[in-house]
């Protein structure tokens, strides 16, 4: 059983590497996309396999779940990421479990009650701005037009929070070209802020869209885990 698990994650990792590897080259050789692989709907067996096919970084979307994970895995060096709502009472449960990014800091007032906890702490953590580019109200994140305001303020007054970008989740729709319009104002959101380095857009069904719209980071759950 663990032999057809194994060769699934295979199978499904490679799948998705070289669709990454095409859409990527559609924009140039230079440019480079990080693969995230979303655990959040399986095991840590399944994690572990990846590991051993050479996947590094994995998402959650629940701070408890990362905590426990992280800590059972920790004799593997894997990079966490943060990528779900963060509610103000499991800022500390998620500082504990030292993510290597926050992909999910959608409000000025969570930027100020993480940077108050991580000073407490005398800690840093990396993150990123969620943009809510669709403009669904069931969808987290800051309005587009807030957003460069809202990012400078991060970097002026939240000295903790090292913000390296921008995340979205492109609208939930079959129609591409909305889709591709919620990535292209994340985008050009990306290209005015000095210094960003991070453009985390694109899951299963959109990822190679948001590639070709500039996207480097891609948060991949059901296409890797099945
Ligand atoms: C679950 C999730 C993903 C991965 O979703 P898939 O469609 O399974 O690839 C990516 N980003 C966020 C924020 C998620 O919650």
């Amino acid at each position: 059983m663990s032999i057809d698990l194994r060769e699934k994650l295979s199978h499904n990792l490679d799948n998705v590497i070289q669709r990454v590897e095409q859409a990527r080259l559609k924009v140039s050789s230079h440019h480079i996309v990080q693969i995230v692989a979303v655990s959040k709907y399986s095991d840590t067996d399944s994690i572990k396999m990846l590991y051993e096919l050479g996947q590094r970084a994995f998402g959650e979307n629940q701070v408890q779940q990362l905590e426990q994970r992280s800590k059972e895995l920790d004799d593997l060096p894997l990079e966490w990421h943060f990528i779900g709502r963060l509610q103000k009472n499991k800022i500390n449960k998620l500082i504990e479990s030292n993510p290597s990014l926050i992909h999910s800091i959608d409000s000025m007032e969570l930027a100020q009650a993480l940077n108050k906890r991580l000073e407490a702490k005398n800690r840093k953590l990396n993150a990123l701005l969620q943009i809510n580019s669709s403009a669904e109200e069931t969808k987290a994140g800051v309005t587009p037009q807030e957003a460069i305001d809202i990012y400078s303020q991060i970097e002026e007054s939240c000295s903790n929070i090292q913000l390296k970008g921008v995340m979205t989740i492109g609208t939930h729709t079959n129609n591409r070209d909305d889709i591709k319009k919620s990535f292209e104002i994340t985008r050009d959101i990306f290209d005015s802020i000095k210094g960003a380095e991070i453009c985390s857009m694109g899951m299963s069904n959109d990822f190679e869209l948001a590639i070709e719209c500039g996207s480097n980071m891609v948060r991949i759950g059901s296409a890797i885990f099945g």
